[in-house]
């Protein structure tokens, strides 16, 4: 199905829309409507209705495909982003989701890489063009041709929007399909599909390690994984906060230094010292602050997507030869390797448990800042 852009775009939407692949070039051919069933969830119809109960329908499993009972699913800040349009392009019904872990309850004739009854997850992506050199490096998040995101991108299957994790079963083709380390507590492991590896993923690529100093930028559910994989990774880790009361928590989580980032003194006190700045804030803020923060060379990566632009002052990045990069979740491969380094090192989020009738205020409290450090949704409780 070919996506069309309702008349309504703004031009600021179609610029975004441009640097935006997954719902921009996604073009996939229709295919005929197969066999369905139908599975409860949670949804929205509108950027201001709150997510209440709904039935929607998810494709019976196709040969390749595996059918997954969803035990527990994470609450990124992204959700919230996308179910109320922040980014500008979300289709209706919305169901968000992304973090998904459970048990897998069918497998079509063709699975080769799952059993029913193993403990698997899924996370941002469910397919994508597996042709282009993107894809063929194992980065699918960058295909060329429009990955299919779990939530918001164009079903191939169904027409519409692919509908998330917010639901008591998905079915995605096993390629898309990761395995759950056995030793990890599964509802603690969930946020490791999207937190996880898109923190993970640039701290790898630019090669973190012993002997860096390294900043994270907002302690929510990315930052609190950016501080525990850099510290593995064993690099000198500094978390930036807005919050002076997630200090004690900070160094819990592996972090040398704690900085209020609203303190000029304390901010002053770190300039030109970063080689690596990982800025996982969701709102637009001052990011000049942190470019005057890293040494000649150093790098700043945004990893956070808030839904107005943010403004960068030229010098804080001429002088000195300072770079401002940006990253997008990870792929499969990478994704995987994520998920064995965490059952390796025995690393988890931290979570807080809360039942799907409770999302909507869960969101209230992350507009505030206020979550230690994920919501994870006890998907028993939508019965
Ligand atoms: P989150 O749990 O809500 O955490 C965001 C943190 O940012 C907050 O806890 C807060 O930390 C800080 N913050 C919030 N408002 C701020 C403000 N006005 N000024 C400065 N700091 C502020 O969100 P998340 O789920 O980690 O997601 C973070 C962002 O990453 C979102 O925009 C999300 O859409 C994006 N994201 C991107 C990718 C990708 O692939 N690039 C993947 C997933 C998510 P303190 O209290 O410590 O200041
Ligand atoms: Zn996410
Ligand atoms: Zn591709």
């Amino acid at each position: 199905m070919v996506v069309t852009l309702p008349a309504v775009f703004a031009l600021r939407e179609l610029q975004f829309l441009r640097i935006w692949p997954p719902l921009a070039a996604n073009s996939f051919p229709a295919m005929s409507k197969p066999v369905c069933y139908s599975t409860k969830a949670f949804s929205t119809a509108s950027a201001s209705s709150p997510l209440s109960a709904s039935t929607i329908e998810r494709r019976a499993p196709t040969d390749k495909d595996v059918q997954i009972q969803i035990r527990y699913c994470g609450v990124c800040h992204s959700d919230l982003h996308f179910a109320r349009n922040e980014w500008g392009f979300t289709q209706y019904p919305c169901v968000p989701g992304h973090e998904i872990v459970g048990r897998v309850t069918v497998v079509g004739s063709g699975v080769t890489k799952f059993k029913v009854g193993d403990t698997v997850g899924v996370g941002c992506l469910v397919d994508s063009c597996r042709t282009c050199p993107n894809c063929r490096a194992g980065l699918e998040q960058y295909c060329d041709n429009g990955m299919v995101m779990t939530y918001g991108s164009t079903d191939k299957y169904l027409g519409g929007p692919t509908l998330g994790g917010y639901a008591q079963s998905i079915v995605v083709t096993e390629d898309f399909v990761l395995r759950m380390p056995a030793n990890l507590d599964l509802a603690s492991s969930a946020p490791l599909l999207c937190a996880g590896i898109t923190t993970y993923s640039p701290l790898h690529h630019w090669k973190v390690g012993p002997g860096q100093k390294v900043g994270i930028v907002g302690l929510g559910g990315l930052g609190h994984m950016g501080v525990k994989f850099a510290r593995a990774f064993g690099a000198h880790v500094v978390l930036f906060t807005t919050s002076p009361g997630k200090a004690a928590d900070a160094k819990r989580l592996g972090a040398h230094e704690v900085v209020v980032s609203t303190d000029e003194a304390q901010m002053q006190a770190q300039a030109g010292s970063f080689d690596f700045i990982l800025d996982a804030v969701a709102a637009v803020h001052d990011i000049n602050a942190y470019f005057n923060l890293l040494k000649r060379d150093g790098n700043l990566v945004l990893v956070g997507a808030p839904g107005k632009p943010l403004a960068v002052g030229a010098f804080g990045l001429i002088f000195r030869r300072r770079s401002f990069s940006g990253s997008l979740i990870g792929g499969l491969p990478e994704t995987q390797e994520m998920l064995d380094f965490c059952g390796k090192h025995n690393l988890t989020c931290d979570i807080e448990m809360i039942r799907m009738d409770q999302i909507n205020g869960a969101y209230e409290r992350m507009l505030k800042s206020d979550v230690k450090y994920r919501f994870v949704i006890d998907m028993a409780t939508l019965a």
